[in-house]
């Protein structure tokens, strides 16, 4: 399977060869088409997997496609990555740039260490993907109008991680703000834990592991 196979936009294509990915990793065949098909998934996959494209391809792919089909004078975040840590969601940020590059699809990082103001300022001028850490996107929420109901697609990375912090209170009350979105999980290990928060935050799970 190529990712020409997929039903990518052509400036997504372009841009997955120019980054100088030739095929797809086995965890990216699984994830695309069932991502795209708006299924909810549990993903067991580790770092080096290829597991950031898994689901960034899919996120620039249908936010591009609704930005086109949908005018909107307010641009609301279409997608939001929660990742344990503000180094991992930053590595993040560089592949959704290159992913993205050339469409309709702006990112914006949300992650302690930095002064909120500026964060916060990017996504009121109107961003396609959030990418940030629960505490900061708490901080966020609470202190500031930010409308998270048009988020069509929600990604929670290494969720054994995140439950290991104690982030699991932060991930469902940043969840409660949402609207009902496609839910993709990724867990480099699916103990009970994992498996619990992900049926409190989705229906119909398809577990996936290469
Ligand atoms: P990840 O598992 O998401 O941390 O990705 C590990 C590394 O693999 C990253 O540096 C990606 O840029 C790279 N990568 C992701 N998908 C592909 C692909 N299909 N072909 C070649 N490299 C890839």
């Amino acid at each position: 399977l190529a990712f020409s196979s997929c039903t990518l936009p052509e400036k997504l294509l372009q841009n997955i060869e120019s980054v100088g990915y030739d095929m797809p990793t086995p965890v990216q065949m699984q994830a695309i088409p069932a991502a795209l098909m708006r299924k909810n998934l549990l993903v067991s996959a580790d770092t080096g997997s290829g597991k950031t494209a898994s689901y960034l391809v899919p996120i620039v792919s249908q936010c591009a496609v609704y930005r086109r089909q949908h005018f909107a004078s307010q641009k609301k975040p279409l997608a939001m990555v929660l990742t344990p840590t503000r180094e991992l969601c930053i590595q993040v940020e560089e592949q959704a740039k290159l992913l993205g590059k050339g469409l309709p699809f702006k990112t914006a990082l949300v992650v302690g260490g930095e002064v909120m103001a500026g964060q916060l300022y990017r996504v009121q001028q109107g961003v396609e993907l959030i990418i940030g850490t629960p505490g900061r996107l708490i901080d966020l929420l609470t202190k500031h109008e930010i409308s998270l109901d048009d988020v069509m697609v929600f990604v929670l990375d290494e969720v054994d991680c995140m439950l290991q912090r104690g982030f699991r209170d932060q991930v469902m009350q940043i969840f409660r703000a949402l609207s009902q979105p496609q839910v993709l999980m990724y867990s480099a290990t699916i103990s009970q834990d994992v498996e619990k928060i992900a049926s409190s935050l989705a229906k119909d799970i398809i577990s996936l592991s290469v």
